[in-house]
């Protein structure tokens, strides 16, 4: 099959881990015979600099004509006195509103040979950990009504928590469809016993479920939601949460993993179109040097084979490489222990292709 996807390389170390990411893609299309054509766009500081608009016009038609969009890094200090909507960040809110990417997708993935970087006990995480948290991304108090007003005990401030049956029914789906495609497990996580919203959230999802009779549903207020993800990790399959729930927990999540350079993550719309960029920033530190970690964003594109493209062998494929790459003991500078060898983005890139 042929795939069309818009590439934003960005800024920072975006370019090299993208380069990475479509040099271990394009090696997946010519074992499975797929075709990847890709645009390469501007967003974020580099576009700002090309036109002074950090999401061009060129940009987001791109993107909506492409079947997926792939995302490096956009920020650096170099745009940091730029006013709001100048600035590269802008860009992703932007790409994340015109695209309608309601649900983002973040993996907390332990492989087993970064164990150590695990702040958990040994035993709880004896073969590795794989959560997905899906969390809502366009809708609760992030975006409810908020001001200001006067009560008796003097000036207050107030934000709203508001959710539509049909924003929890939609991001609901997108964890059920992602759950027949892992554990068949969905953990729901709300405040039920509090919120009246959490309340439609679970009626809701729960409606949702009975479309999807092989996967199992359990609900689980926030409060015991954040403990247990500590105590016993391994319950967890698929998480689906409200925005700010999960803006907690999906960090929550990542943390314990213990290398920002190794987590993707997607966002996703309503026709399975979706946007695959890595967790971490653009890493102005290291820019330029051949030294990042090109996992998190190869990692990114094995979810867009699964989630964009329903390619599951072709993503497995990814994951193993990676897997048996890190098994080998290959280590960019983020992810190696005193007296590791370090290697270079590029060497990263050539060991995991040699395992696909
Ligand atoms: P942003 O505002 O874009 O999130 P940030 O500085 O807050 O940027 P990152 O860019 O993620 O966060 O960088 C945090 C730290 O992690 C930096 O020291 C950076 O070098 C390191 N880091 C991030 N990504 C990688 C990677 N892929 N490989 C190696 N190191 C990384
Ligand atoms: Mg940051």
């Amino acid at each position: 099959m042929d795939y069309k996807i818009a590439v934003i390389k960005g800024d920072g170390i975006g370019p090299e881990v993208v380069d990475s990411a479509l040099e271990i893609l394009d090696a997946v299309g010519a074992k499975y015979g797929h075709r990847f054509h890709y645009t390469e766009v501007l967003a974020g500081g580099c576009a700002y600099d090309d036109c002074e608009n950090p999401l061009p016009k060129e940009t987001l038609d791109v993107c909506k004509a492409s079947d997926a969009v792939v995302l490096g890094a956009v920020g650096g200090p170099k745009w940091d006195d730029l006013p709001g909507e100048k600035r590269p960040e802008a860009a992703l809110l932007g790409l994340r509103k015109e695209l309608g990417l309601f649900a983002n997708l973040r993996p907390a993935i332990l492989f087993g040979a970064l164990k150590d970087a695990c702040p958990l006990k040994p035993e709880i995480i004896k073969d590795g950990l794989d959560i997905c948290v899906v969390r809502e991304l366009t809708g609760g108090i992030y975006f409810g009504d908020r001001g200001f007003k006067d009560t008796d005990m003097g000036p207050a401030a107030y934000d709203i928590e508001i959710y539509a049956e049909k924003e929890v029914e939609r991001i609901a789906k997108v964890a059920f469809d992602m759950a027949m495609k892992r554990e068949k497990k969905v953990m729901s996580v709300d405040k039920a016993n509090i919120l009246e919203s959490s309340r439609l959230w679970r009626k809701t999802v729960e409606k949702v479920a009975k479309d999807y009779h092989e996967v199992s549903l359990d609900h689980m207020y926030v409060d015991n939601a954040s403990m247990q993800l500590i105590r016993d990790p391994k319950q967890f399959d698929v998480i689906v949460t409200t925005n700010m729930f999960g803006d907690i927990l999906s960090d929550e999540a990542s943390m314990i993993t213990g290398s920002i350079g190794m987590l993707p993550s997607a966002s996703l719309g309503g026709d399975n179109k979706g946007m695959y960029e890595p967790v971490h920033g653009s890493a102005p530190d290291i820019a330029g040097q051949g030294k990042a970690n090109p996992l998190a964003t190869i990692l990114s594109m094995a979810m867009m084979l699964k989630y964009s493209f329903g390619l599951g062998e072709e993503s497995d494929c990814i994951e193993e490489a990676v897997t048996k790459a890190l098994d080998a003991g290959y280590r960019t500078g983020d992810i190696a222990n005193e007296g590791e060898k370090v290697i270079s983005t590029a060497e990263m890139t050539a060991a995991v292709k040699s395992y696909l």
